[in-house]
């Protein structure tokens, strides 16, 4: 008789976006004549650029020859794709990383939601906390984690590591040891980012403690400071602790297209077991993960042209984000994130939950975001804007938010 995961029974559901839109559709249906703007879209809307529609259409052509089909991809990934991620996104930085240490994946939500499985199940993780979701309910599903209170919003078994105004949105070393670490830079949601002499302190703490950390680069592209890493492998002593994560969705627009990479530099050991050959058994879809035509699109990324035009949409978004942080100080809000990464961070005002700032300005404004607090419990009194929308809408939604 077969037994169930049990452990999948743990997880709460998608409590957050199902009651966004809930109370979204409840005040459109009473509300049928206003204008909803949504500044709480997660996902990218401009279209692929024209140099990776191209390469698109070469692939489809490929597949159609005898000579140029393609079947299964290799292991890896394409050689082609390695070679260009080896060479644009780390050789660049002045990071040597060969190119048996990439993996391509169909995306970063993919690879870091799998990545804890090379990893015993008594290992402790440790979170930054808000974050991306994906981290804690890969090892909830795995087993790694212990019950979840209601009354905390935590799960026991799991290390947090607040990130609050208090300390810049970037978590301090944790108290307890974790095993796995999970850091995310540019954050998502607080779009927060640390510092190159603030990550090798992580970095160093991780080769003292024997612990790994998984460093989630997805929003690298949008950096604009100077002093913020690209990788994480700019910090010394990096290779013998970190995996990275990347993403072409947040980048170049791939998030219906997926495609992703995590570097595991062959430094990297347990003992004389190389992480870098246990990730190469990985089995399911996670083996050849992206497709060739899918490949193909993304070397056209890093192309002059690709280049240009992905770069040029990232600064459409950035602009908007420009537009959001500066109005919302400019109407006296407290407010981070937007510089490098899509994401806004506020504090609700007036001493606000999360959700009563929500239906503030659902009601009041007509605009859609991201209450904190679905994040994780240091997001409780704050609040996230995304500059993923259009130009005219951002604008229009922070003259309304300006007039509150
Ligand atoms: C959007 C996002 C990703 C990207 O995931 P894909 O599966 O590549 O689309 C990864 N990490 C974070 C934190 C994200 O917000």
């Amino acid at each position: 008789m077969f037994k169930i995961n049990e452990n999948y029974m743990k997880l709460p559901g998608s409590y957050l976006f199902s009651t966004i839109g809930k109370k979204v559709k409840e005040f459109t249906e009473a509300n049928p004549d206003s204008k909803i703007i949504r500044l709480g879209i997660g996902d990218v809307t401009l279209p692929l650029a024209p140099a990776v529609i191209t390469a698109l259409h070469k692939g489809v052509d490929d597949m159609a020859n005898k000579e140029t089909f393609k079947g299964y991809a290799p292991d890896l990934g394409y050689d082609f794709l390695r070679q260009l991620i080896a060479e644009h996104d780390f050789k660049s930085r002045g990071v040597t990383i060969a190119t048996d240490e990439i993996f391509i994946s169909d995306g970063a939500k993919s690879d870091s939601s799998n990545i804890q499985e090379i990893f015993d199940v008594s290992n402790k993780i440790a979170v930054c906390d808000p974050v991306y979701p994906v981290y804690v309910d890969s090892n909830v599903m795995a087993g790694r984690t212990g019950e979840y209170l209601v009354d905390t919003g935590k799960w026991t078994n799991v290390i947090y590591m607040p990130c609050t105004k208090e300390n810049d949105f970037a978590p301090e070393l944790p108290t307890e040891v974790p095993d796995l670490i999970y850091l995310c830079f540019p954050n998502n949601p607080t779009g927060s980012t640390i510092t190159k002499d603030a990550l090798q302190k992580w970095v160093d703490y991780a080769n003292k403690v024997g612990a790994v950390i998984i460093y989630d680069a997805a929003y690298e592209a949008y950096i604009s400071e100077d002093n913020v890493p690209h990788t994480i492998y700019e910090c010394e002593g990096a290779k013998t602790c970190a995996i990275e994560i990347r993403s072409f969705s947040k980048n170049a627009g791939f998030t219906g297209t997926r495609l992703g990479f995590t570097v595991i530099p062959k430094e990297l050991k347990c003992g004389d077991v190389l992480l870098n050959s246990l990730w190469a058994r990985r089995h399911g879809t996670k083996f050849n993960g992206a497709p060739y035509i899918t490949q193909l699109a993304g070397a056209a990324v890093y192309t002059e042209e690709g280049k240009k035009q992905t770069r040029e949409q990232i600064a459409y978004y950035m602009n908007n984000a420009k537009v959001i942080r500066e109005g919302l100080i400019a109407a006296g809000y407290s407010v981070s994130g937007g510089v490098n990464a899509p994401y806004i961070w506020l504090e609700t005002p007036k001493g606000m939950t999360s959700w009563e700032f929500f239906d503030h300005l659902l009601n009041k404004a007509n605009v859609v975001g991201t209450p904190g607090s679905g994040f994780g419990p240091s997001g409780e009194g704050y609040f996230r804007l995304t500059a993923f929308g259009t130009y005219e809408n951002t604008l229009e939604a922070i003259e309304r938010i300006k007039r509150l």
